[in-house]
């Protein structure tokens, strides 16, 4: 047996789960109810000192930051059509669109047919095909207004853009690309053009009219965008053995409209864990943090990006794993499917799960979302979204997907209220987030088993160098990923014995030091491409970014521009990700 399945301390995790209830949370989740928790407002506020409050009654030590933050909150949308015919439209504007402050804008429609979301991992992406003309035009088309159909739409000339939303309900959102609040770096893709979303009936009117003919329109936005002081609540219980060593989970408070499902439920599993571990504080071997983040929602993980850059440097050299809790205990969500994990932690989250609710679970890579904020410093993760409901009551209630709510298409809706939420799945939720902060924190080895890792990209580079055909070579980095899982396994085996001790021994500690150095050189390279503790953009990274290009090359004409800057582009990746499997298996090579 390896030693990364092995570090379960049946006996201790019984004991928290027996301890988890419904007392402390469901009394958040009635109160959340009656606030609307956008970032940076006093019911936001309110909500922070309720938490404050309740962890202070139970002793939980804890601090509630308040860093200012780029926030924008959409106040007002106006749409009206001018011909063929004319109409008042109701229409929302998504957080971080250039608001024409109330002003009236008009022009003329143009249909870009793109599509409605397929999936859940469509949730960042861009359009994806050629464009025709839209230069001064007003865009049309389907699905959330996701980042990178607005970048889209504003590089292609567009004056405003219009979003057909998947259903009858208008669903809030942020459309910038930028993570967090911007830098020198990033303030430039602030997003330049207005935006409005419609819902699918008023859309599908609208389609029609603009493939019969000139379709001419107005419209007017208001958003607040400034500045503001948001509160972050951070809890701690300190590990008795390693202290400094952390496991970070985390979920945003803030959100749209009651957001019971998105988030107040993840507000009211963390609660609980932080009661449950702080009862249990003297079983904890390392240090659990508790955080809930304001800035999420009007804000694009802006909380969570304030504490990665805050407190960067503590995080890469001390932090386990982080996990985020988003959405659990929803309504009808009894299964755990498109759960997320990276593939060193793919066992530790399938594990948890099994042992906690007796489910298996699915899932995979994780999306560039939900506060996953510690990429570019190298941190391994697993969850996000939580339990969901079963692909056939999706379809036997004609849902399509959303990106929380455990798919309840009350998601980012006025919708998502009391309803949402149910006991029972709230209760199971808890318990397995509560098992996977300790089982983190408590394993004698971290649970992050890299030759999964090593695996995934070595699949990746030869995928990408099948695709490129002769045109380039991967061999070379193939080669060093398959040569870095053989050294781990060594690695692994030869620590195999140190299973039960402390975690504070000293040959623990530099095992342990070694696999967190792992994750910031690998995560590193499968999921950014920005700097360290710089942060990507907020859109769809595939695995191995630096070397993704390699795809397209059977499609790009040999010869000219297109061909030889991308052949450029991937000399660079291929040395990037080369010298990091290198440098990884350096780490695993010292005694
Ligand atoms: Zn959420």
């Amino acid at each position: 047996m390896s030693t990364v399945s092995d570090w379960r301390n049946q006996a201790d995790e019984q004991a928290l789960v027996n301890d988890v209830s419904l007392d402390e949370p469901w009394p958040l989740v009635e109160k959340f109810n009656g606030l609307v928790r956008e970032s940076g407002t006093k019911h936001e506020k309110r909500a922070f000192d309720y938490i404050g409050k309740r962890l202070k009654k139970h002793g939980v030590p804890h601090t509630i930051h308040t860093p200012t933050l780029l926030i924008s909150v959409p106040r007002r949308a106006r749409l009206e059509i001018l011909a063929p015919e004319r109409r008042l439209v109701t229409a929302k504007t998504p957080s971080m669109s250039l608001s024409t402050g109330g002003r009236w804008k008009r022009g003329q429609v143009a249909y870009v047919p793109t599509h409605h979301m397929g999936h859940i991992r469509g949730l960042f992406e861009g359009v994806g095909r050629e464009m025709p003309e839209v230069v001064g035009k007003i865009v049309l088309t389907e699905g959330y207004a996701s980042p990178g159909k607005v970048a889209d739409f504003t590089k292609a000339g567009a004056i405003g853009a219009i979003f057909i939303s998947p259903g009858d309900r208008i669903h809030e959102g942020i459309c910038t690309t930028i993570w967090g609040s911007p830098d020198l770096d990033s303030w430039e893709r602030k997003p330049t053009i207005p935006v409005v979303s419609v819902s699918k009936g008023d859309g599908a009117w609208l389609r029609d009219l603009a493939r019969g003919g000139v379709v001419k329109a107005r419209f007017s936005t208001k958003l607040d965008e400034g500045w503001v002081e948001c509160p972050v609540c951070v809890a701690e219980i300190p590990g008795r053995e390693a202290p400094e060593e952390f496991v970070l989970v985390h979920g945003h408070l803030d959100g749209w409209h009651q957001g019971i499902g998105d988030n107040a439920t993840g507000n009211a599993t963390l609660l609980e864990l932080a009661r449950v571990l702080w009862k249990h504080r003297d079983r904890l071997a390392r240090t659990v943090r508790i955080a809930w983040w304001s800035g999420h929602s009007q804000g694009r993980y802006a909380g969570s990006v304030w504490y990665a850059d805050e407190f960067g440097l503590d995080i890469d050299a001390n932090c386990i794993a982080h996990i985020n809790c988003d959405s659990t205990g929803c309504r009808w969500a009894t299964v755990y499917e498109d759960i997320f994990w990276m593939s060193e932690a793919e066992g530790v989250g399938k594990a948890v799960i099994k042992d906690v609710t007796g489910l298996d679970a699915a899932g995979g890579r994780p999306l560039r979302a939900g506060d996953c904020s510690f990429s570019n410093i190298g941190v391994s993760t697993f969850y996000m979204l939580s339990s969901t409901m079963p692909k056939p009551l999706l379809e036997e209630k004609g849902y399509y997907p959303v990106g929380g709510c455990g798919a309840n298409i009350a998601w980012h809706t006025e919708d998502d209220t009391l309803e949402i939420a149910d006991r029972d799945n709230l209760l199971r939720d808890t318990k397995v987030y509560t098992v996977a902060a300790y089982r983190a924190a408590n394993a004698t080895l971290h649970p992050l088993d890299f030759r999964a890792l090593a695996d995934e990209m070595a699949g990746t580079l030869k995928a990408y160098g099948d695709a490129a055909g002769g045109a380039f070579d991967l061999s070379l980095p193939l080669a060093e990923a398959k040569a870095l899982h053989a050294d781990l396994d060594r690695w692994y085996l030869d620590r195999a014995g140190l299973d039960g001790r402390p975690a504070s021994d000293p040959v623990v500690r530099a095992a342990n030091a070694t696999l967190r150095q792992l994750a910031r050189v690998l995560v590193r390279i499968n999921y950014t491409r920005a700097g360290r503790f710089r942060h990507d953009p907020a859109v769809d990274v595939p695995p191995l970014p630096d070397l993704a290009p390699a795809k397209t090359l059977a499609g790009i004409e040999p010869g000219g521009d297109r061909y030889h800057v991308t052949l450029t582009h991937l000399v660079r990746g291929r040395n990037r990700v080369t010298a990091a499997l290198r440098e990884a298996r350096r780490l695993v090579a010292a005694p």
